[in-house]
């Protein structure tokens, strides 16, 4: 079982290059955002609690996610591994999600820290929020949303450290150039 958490600040292209690794190693994806933003389109009492956290660019409590990921989790039959997008985003998460997976026999293989400037993160924030119109995606959220990922989701990258699973990689440049870096770091554990 491959079991990779993907890692870095908001536009760092995690969603990108989890598809691409979806593709590449028939995995499958748990994206605590997608989750979220679908349980708001549909109008469920989690996606209405969900849609006052995102708006403010804070994180959903604790509790909240991991329930939700645990469900996630347990739906999947025959499965390769997962890709775990957007979670853990605070110690407690990463906590749960390592107990979580033992309970199930299994572990988390790697995490892929995507390290990406500041300074390019809101411009690819910003132009997603004109071509997407994800309502987050506007200035005054997104500077919300990077002191939140400094101050409650950076410090995972000293947790994973110290439990060994944690990989760099540059993510700035060609698409394809971040993806062989993932491939090589996955390569390297699997
Ligand atoms: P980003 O581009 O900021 O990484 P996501 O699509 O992963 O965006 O998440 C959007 C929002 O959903 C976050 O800003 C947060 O409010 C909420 N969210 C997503 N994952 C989590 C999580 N693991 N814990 C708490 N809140 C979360």
């Amino acid at each position: 079982m491959l079991n990779i958490v993907i890692f870095g600040a908001p536009g760092s292209g995690k969603g990108t290059q989890s598809e691409r690794i979806v593709a590449q190693y028939g995995i499958n994806h748990i994206s605590t955002g997608d989750v979220l933003r679908a349980e708001i389109k549909n109008g469920t009492e989690l996606g209405k609690t969900a849609k006052g956290y995102i708006d403010q660019g804070q994180l959903l409590p604790d509790n909240l996610i991991i329930d939700m990921l645990a469900a996630k989790l347990d739906s999947f039959k025959d499965s390769k591994g997962v890709i775990f997008d957007g979670f853990p985003r605070t110690i407690a998460q990463a906590e749960a999600l390592k107990q979580m997976l033992a309970e199930r026999g299994q572990k988390v293989s790697v995490m892929l820290d995507l390290d990406v400037p500041e300074d390019e993160l809101m411009k690819r924030l910003i132009l997603r929020g004109q071509q997407s119109g994800r309502a987050d995606d506007n200035e005054e959220t997104i500077k919300k949303r990077l002191v939140v990922y400094h101050s409650q989701t950076a410090p995972l990258i000293e947790w994973y450290k110290n439990e060994g699973l944690y990989a760099h990689i540059n993510g700035l440049g060609a698409l394809e150039t971040i993806t062989a870096d993932i491939c090589k770091a996955i390569d390297a554990v699997k």
